[in-house]
């Protein structure tokens, strides 16, 4: 697999997990060998689901796992429910989370799952049967020793809930010995706060960000792209601490408020209607003219590839926190740089949730329980202590924080690599 062949199918994350993968290699003088072994994933799989649905029609859809890497412990990543997700998306994402959990230091390694199909076009019952079909066609790709799934786009706690369930019932046990997956509902095993966590990681970021700048929070004006989980919870957040949020969009549409939006009842309008448009006091505006709104620190937490060589000039922020995963394509990201934005990375901005995935983890395999305080105060503190640890390593060696998030990352593993040994 080489940029060359990812470029073939114009596949965006991939491509962009590529190039950084290649700087990073590059900067840190891998030998090709090494490199190959790094790079290359451990295993992709394609899956071919055939669920029959409750009407006695049989449904065919294809489902992807990848295990990148698990030199650092068992892979690591969500599944991602889309219309229009690839074999080299999910790689892609999955080779991100290999860099992600190394940089936020927890035991894991990288992996990703992808369902192919619009989870907004199905009911509740149809859902279940396909989250179930996938559960039975990639166990035995799935355990707490070997690939770890949580949320991603397009699914949630109780998809999460019902893997764990399918894995029980098919064992005829009431309880899983270990952790097979995270982002569980509380009720069924899984952590206070891990829904929160990925947007009020990003926040973590952010706040460490503007104390190294000096830039106070009272009336800083935040725009955010994707109003979902992450950006949702990001922008109640940050608002929280007196910025202003003066744009935010979701996929069906934008809105914006010229004293900053109510994102509370913002939250909550989204929640019942399910669309940002509508509540009183906002004004619908163009959802491109989010990522160019006049702010200070821009979030972009819909989804890849938004950032680009096209817009880039045009962003005002002078903070971008990647809350997405691979937002911003690599042509955007030297723009970005040689503008002096300051790019928080995807691998750091967004690690708040397989942070708390990994709390889960222990917490079950433990058969233990944390309560909302304990998840809230290590995720703070971790957050801010890898922000410091890549913030110090740019700026010692004159890299930005993406670069740098990407040496820290990788080297983690080559240590892991060396440490193992290199056999087999
Ligand atoms: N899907 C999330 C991510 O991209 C969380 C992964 C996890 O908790 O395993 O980071």
């Amino acid at each position: 697999m080489n940029q060359q062949e990812s470029q073939k199918v114009g596949n965006g994350i991939l491509q962009t997990a590529l190039h950084n993968f290649d700087e990073a290699a590059r900067r840190l003088n891998l030998d090709e060998g090494l490199k190959g072994k790094i790079l290359e994933p451990k295993e992709r799989i394609e899956l071919s689901l055939s669920p029959t649905l409750s009407n006695g029609q049989v449904t065919n859809i294809k489902a992807f796992v990848v295990r990148h890497n698990d030199v650092l412990g068992p892979a690591k990543g969500g599944i991602r429910m889309t219309p229009d997700v690839t074999l080299d998306d999910v790689t892609g994402l999955a080779m991100e989370m290999t860099w992600k959990t190394s940089v936020i230091g927890v035991p894991f390694g990288g992996g990703k799952s992808g369902i192919r199909i619009d989870p907004s076009t199905l009911s509740p019952e149809v859902k279940e049967t396909i989250v179930r079909s996938f559960t039975r066609g990639a166990r035995r790709h799935i355990g707490p020793e070997i690939y770890v799934p949580a949320p991603d786009m397009g699914t949630n706690e109780l998809d999460m809930a019902r893997i764990r369930d399918c894995i029980s019932y098919s064992e005829a046990i009431s309880i899983t010995d270990g952790c097979y997956v995270t982002g569980k509902p509380v009720i069924f095993g899984g952590v206070a706060g891990r829904r929160e966590a990925t947007g009020k990681g990003v926040i973590h970021t952010v706040l460490a960000m503007c104390k190294k700048l000096d830039m106070p929070l009272e009336g800083l004006r935040v725009a955010v792209q994707g109003f979902g989980n992450v950006g949702s919870v990001a922008a109640c957040d940050i608002a929280g601490y007196g910025a202003k949020i003066v744009a935010a969009s979701d996929i069906t549409g934008a809105v914006a408020a010229p004293d900053g939006l109510d994102v509370v009842a913002l939250a909550k309008h989204v929640e019942e209607t399910g669309s940002i448009l509508g509540l009183a006091g906002t004004k619908e505006i163009d959802p491109g003219q989010v990522l160019e709104a006049e702010c200070d620190v821009l979030i972009p937490a819909a989804t890849q590839s938004q950032i680009t060589r096209e817009n880039a000039d045009r962003i005002t922020a002078r903070i971008v926190a990647e809350g997405a995963n691979a937002p911003t394509t690599p042509e955007a990201d030297e723009i970005l740089n040689q503008r002096g934005v300051l790019v928080i990375p995807d691998i750091l901005c967004n690690a708040g949730g397989v942070f708390v995935s990994y709390l889960e983890y222990t917490q079950e395999t433990q058969r233990e329980q944390m309560t909302i305080e304990a998840v809230e105060r290590r995720l703070a503190e971790r957050m801010t202590q890898r922000f410091h640890d890549v913030y110090d390593l740019g700026q010692r060696e004159g890299l930005s924080l993406r670069d740098a998030a990407m040496n820290l990352g990788v080297s983690r593993v080559v240590e892991g690599v060396l440490t193992r040994g290199l056999l087999p």
